[in-house]
Parts: structure tokens; C-alpha cells; sequence
């Protein structure tokens, strides 16, 4: 069977290989039947023993993680063996068989019940705690029908485990040397089991669609960027496996680096940030040796739930961010959605053409109330920190403009409350569209920073839609096309001095330091894990070395031939192997 990529949600770094073991989920359903008056006493019976099985399970099971796993994580097992005694859950489900459901039903319908409830609380941490109830009812349920735990212990070899989504304690039970790699098509960067799988060390992948992964199939997953490589070819086998080994060793080498400046031999500083996605990642960020967030991506805030977020709930967690890089730039971007990423609650009408159409600053400047609103939660941050406010999708002049004037608006409204804000918020936009990059001497007349977002600019400029992946192969940022646009945006930046950065996956790509150490960048802004490999590359390389090269691969004719180039000239540099971007 021929070799397969598909492109995920980076969840936990690291790059792991192995067969597929399917976890099929249980359906946990209600039958919706009834039960007389004299069955309920034995009904009750067999839920008073499964409740005993499921409890025993648990405490075996953080019995095992003790020594295992860190702290945090046990507590959440700890956390769960209060909730499988909790009377709302406990007495509610034995209250419903008393008036005649079956346990199975019983379990169910509570279960439902509280995580409906708890989903639908204001604050992000009680909402998280709707997987851990979900997660003890499915536990009540496995013990009622006698449904044997995930047990590895009989696979002989590491296995790619993949899933619809694993709860937390599934994620606590596995153990590194059999799981090399998690897949899933739900679960969120801040879910515990992704929390889990980072302190365990096993790379996970989110976003993926289960249905093409079959049983024994050999899989490779790229933790790092998302990427997830079906059926591989013996040559891509082999030459992952002498990826990990030297990984492992060359990864152990970077945390020599982490407290020395990110510059070039002949002292050019970049600053790396790092990309997050909710405000507790901030912490990794900057343990990863990260001097700053260059896109916290906010849509993330407004999801899964059935309302947006308020003020007050933004200004948490932007602040919690602030705080967490103190005198460090975090660059917040205003909501982008539409496109791939939808809110139900907005009601946007089905589109044609989705990231094409209703997204990002269109959809904002459409939306004034929801605009204000984030922009004064942005506004009242910013007491905590250094905040940059960065504006999404840019295609022409007058957005800009209107932005900056909804912007201000909602410094006059703060001003007549009486609310403080810092005064000097730096403001930019992303450069993310043919015609900003097109026009970025007059953006940038307007803005104190651009950030390139090479994701959307690649896609727009290419015509090549990002997430299908049937068009894979005609994606690549480092096409001349893609590479000239972001020549000329450095070139517009330049022109009226103001800070350029860059904030999409080719950030973290090591074959692109000399692209943007070249084009004189300021910072370069990628996921965590990535931002001591960019450093060592850096500190590599000189500014003339790398000018002479992008001059070299700006004049080339096509992706390969760049790739090509920048590859032969920075294996002269850090050999491909001890790179570590697998995948260039
Ligand atoms: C980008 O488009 O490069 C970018 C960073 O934004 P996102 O990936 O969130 O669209
Ligand atoms: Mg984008």
C-alpha cells in the first residue's frame, strides 16, 4: 500500500513510529428500556458492584501512576476517585434506577446530565471538568457491563494507539515503552490527556480523521508539526528510526542552550517566541527558552461552548498570559474564525468557498459587539504585561484602518469608565494574503508590526486549500512565489522600520533560517518545542552567510529546486540528520 500523509494538531512533541491499535470506543449509550418494581433491588445490586470494581480500578491505577507520573497528573486520578463517590453522581444514578432505568441507562443519563452541566459553566476550568465526569461514568459503565480496561500488556512492540479521543486516565495508564505515539480526531491542546501525554513524552497528534487508520497498519507520527504518515515505505521506516536515535541524542544537547542569546556567530539577534494557543501554554513557552509569544491564537476561547466568551473571562486568560511572559511581548491575535475553524453560535451561513469568504477581521468588523468586546478584554489586559494586539487576514488598507478606529473606540469607552489600560500597545497585522504582501509598503505605514503568517499566505498564493488533503503536494511555502512575497514584505517592514516577525509553520522549519535570518527578520515565532532547534541553527550561521544564500534562493524557479539548494547549503552547517525537522 502506497505511503500516506495526513496533517493533524500537534498535541505532544516527538517523533514516534509503530503498528495501529484501533481503541474502539464503547458506545456509551443508553438502551432506553424499563425495569419492574422487583427487579430494581437487584439492579441496584449489580451498580453497587460495578461502582466497587470501578472504584478498585482507579486505585490500582494511581497506585501504578505513583513514581510513573508527575504529581499533577496523579492528582487528577485523585480528583477522580472523589467524583466516582460523589453524591450528585452516585446517588443521582441510584436515584434513577430506583424509579425503574436500568444501571446502564441510569449511568448514562447522569453522566450526560453533569457534563451537559459543567460544559455549560462560564469558567474554562470547570468546563475542562466535564471530560473528567465523562471519563468516571465511563468507568461506572465498563465495570456494569464487565468491559476489560486498555490493557497493553500483551503488545510485545510499541503501537501508534489511536482513537476518537482518550480520556485522562486512559492517556495516565499507558506507559511510554508501549505506546510510541498517540492519534486522535478530537482533543484539545489544553485537554488533561493532552497535558498527560506531554509529561509522559508521548508524541500525540489531534485532528485526525480515525477512519483511514486501520489495525496493524504501520504509522509515523511527527508530534512536532501534526504531520502523520500512513503505511510508510521501508525507506521512510528506516530512516525515521535513525531519526529517533539521533534525536533523542541531539535533543539532549539543546538544553545547553537555552539560557544563550538566539543570534547568529556574528551577533544578529532574532528572538524566538513561541505560538500558544491558550494562556497556560504561555509556561512552556518560555521553559522551552521562548522570550516571548508571537501569535496566542484566541478562537480557541470561543469554542466548544454555546456563547462567547465575556470580557471578564478573556481578560483572565489574556492576562494570565501577560503575566506568565512579564516583560516579554505577547502578541494576542484578534478572533479568527470562519474558514475551517467554525462557532456554531455565530450562525455563519454555510459558504462555498469558507476561507474565501466570512472570516477573521471580516467577520469582526462585521461584528461590533463581539469586536468591542475583545478588544476592551485586550485593552484592560494589558496592565499585566507587555501586549502587542495583532489583527488576522488582512487583504486591504481601509481594514486596517477601521480596526485601529474600533480600537480606539474602546480606549475612549475604558477611558469614561475609569478603566486603565497601557498606553503604548504596539499594533499590527498579519501578513497572511497575496495582496497584503503586495501592499506592505502602505500597511506598513499604518502598523507598528507585521507577522507573516505563511500557513494562510502559502494556501492564498498557491490557491491550494490547507486543509485538503488531496492537494498535499502542491502546498509548500518554500515555492519561489511564496518566497518573493515574503522578500517584498521584509522589503515593506524595512522601508518604514517596523518589527517583522513571522508566525507560521515555516518558522519552525530549520530550512528556513537563512530565508529569515537573510531577509533581516525580527523574530521568528513557532510551537515551543521547535524554539531550541531554531536556536542552535541560528547560533550556527552568520547574517552574511545567510543574506548571500536567500539572495541564491529567491532567483531559484521552483519548491524543489529551493529545497534542494538550502538543503545542500545547510548541510554543509547542521548535518539533515541531526536536524530536527524530520521533515525537510
Ligand atoms: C498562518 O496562517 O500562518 C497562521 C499563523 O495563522 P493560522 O495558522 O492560525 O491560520
Ligand atoms: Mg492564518
Amino acid at each position: 500500500m502506497a505511503e500516506r500523509k495526513l496533517k493533524g494538531v500537534p498535541l505532544s512533541a516527538g517523533v514516534g513510529m509503530g503498528r495501529v491499535l484501533l481503541l474502539r470506543s464503547v458506545p456509551f449509550e443508553a438502551t432506553g428500556g424499563e425495569i419492574d418494581q422487583d427487579e430494581r433491588v437487584k439492579e441496584l445490586e449489580r451498580f453497587v458492584a460495578a461502582h466497587k470494581e470501578a472504584k478498585e480500578r482507579l486505585l490500582a491505577l494511581k497506585k501504578n501512576a505513583e513514581g510513573n507520573l508527575p504529581q499533577e497528573e496523579i492528582g487528577i486520578l485523585e480528583a477522580h476517585l472523589l467524583m466516582i463517590d460523589d453524591p450528585m453522581l452516585i446517588g443521582g444514578i441510584k436515584e434513577l434506577i430506583a424509579k425503574g432505568k436500568p444501571a446502564r441507562d441510569a449511568i448514562v443519563e447522569k453522566t450526560e446530565e453533569l457534563r451537559a452541566m459543567l460544559e455549560n459553566l462560564p469558567d474554562p476550568y470547570m468546563r475542562e471538568r466535564a471530560v473528567d465526569i465523562e471519563d468516571v461514568g465511563l468507568r461506572l459503565f465498563r465495570a456494569l457491563l464487565g468491559i476489560p480496561e486498555l490493557d497493553l500488556s500483551a503488545t510485545t512492540e510499541p503501537i501508534v494507539l489511536a482513537a476518537e479521543e482518550l480520556t485522562p486516565s486512559e492517556t495516565a495508564g499507558l506507559k511510554p515503552d508501549r505506546v510510541a505515539a498517540i492519534v486522535t480526531a478530537r482533543g484539545g491542546a489544553t485537554s488533561h490527556a493532552a497535558i498527560i501525554a506531554k509529561a509522559l513524552g508521548i508524541p500525540a497528534v489531534s485532528g485526525i480523521s480515525i477512519k483511514e487508520l486501520r489495525d496493524k497498519m504501520s504509522a509515523i507520527v511527527y508530534g512536532d508539526d501534526g504531520t502523520v504518515i500512513l503505511n510508510p515505505s521501508e525507506e521512510t521506516i528506516q530512516r525515521t528510526r535513525r531519526q529517533i536515535q539521533h534525536l533523542a541524542a541531539e535533543k539532549q544537547k539543546l538544553a545547553s542552550i537555552v539560557n544563550l542569546p538566539a543570534e547568529t556567530k556574528d551577533s544578529v539577534r532574532l528572538e524566538l517566541w513561541g505560538n500558544i494557543a491558550s494562556p497556560e501554554e504561555a509556561d512552556g513557552a518560555r521553559a522551552s527558552g521562548g522570550t516571548g509569544i508571537g501569535l496566542f491564537r484566541t478562537e480557541f476561547l470561543y469554542m466548544d461552548r454555546p456563547e462567547p466568551p465575556t470580557e471578564e473571562e478573556q481578560l483572565d486568560a489574556y492576562a494570565k498570559a501577560l503575566k506568565t511572559m512579564g516583560d516579554r511581548p505577547v502578541v494576542i491575535r484578534t478572533l479568527d474564525v470562519g474558514g475551517d475553524k467554525e462557532i456554531p453560535y455565530l450562525s455563519i451561513e454555510k459558504e462555498g468557498n469558507p476561507f474565501l469568504g466570512y472570516r477573521a477581521i471580516r467577520l469582526c468588523l462585521e461584528n461590533e459587539g463581539l469586536f468591542l468586546t475583545q478588544l476592551r478584554a485586550l485593552l484592560r489586559s494589558s496592565i499585566y504585561g507587555k501586549l502587542w494586539i495583532m489583527f488576522p487576514m488582512i487583504s486591504s488598507l481601509w481594514e486596517v484602518q477601521q480596526a485601529k478606529e474600533m480600537l480606539e473606540k474602546a480606549k475612549a469607552q475604558l477611558k469614561n469608565e475609569g478603566k486603565g489600560f497601557d498606553q503604548d500597545i504596539k499594533v499590527g497585522i498579519m501578513i497572511e494574503t497575496p495582496a497584503a504582501a503586495l501592499i506592505s509598503r502602505e500597511l506598513a505605514a499604518e502598523v507598528d508590526f507585521f507577522s507573516i503568517g505563511t500557513n494562510d499566505l502559502t494556501q492564498y498564493t498557491l490557491a491550494v486549500d490547507r486543509t485538503n488533503q488531496r492537494v498535499n503536494r502542491w502546498f509548500d511555502s518554500f515555492h519561489p512565489a511564496v518566497l518573493r512575497l515574503i522578500a517584498m514584505t521584509a522589503d515593506g517592514a524595512h522601508a518604514h522600520n517596523i518589527d517583522l516577525g513571522v508566525c507560521g509553520e515555516m518558522a519552525g522549519e530549520e530550512l528556513a533560517i537563512p530565508i529569515f535570518a537573510g531577509l533581516g527578520f525580527d523574530e521568528l515565532s513557532m510551537a515551543p518545542a521547535r524554539i531550541l532547534w531554531q536556536k542552535r541553527a541560528l547560533r550556527a550561521i552568520t547574517s552574511k552567510w545567510a543574506k548571500e544564500t536567500v539572495a541564491q534562493a529567491l532567483a531559484l524557479s521552483s519548491a524543489q529546486e529551493v529545497r534542494t539548494f538550502l538543503k545542500a547549503c545547510l548541510d554543509e552547517i547542521i548535518p539533515t540528520a541531526n536536524r530536527g525537522n524530520s521533515q525537510t
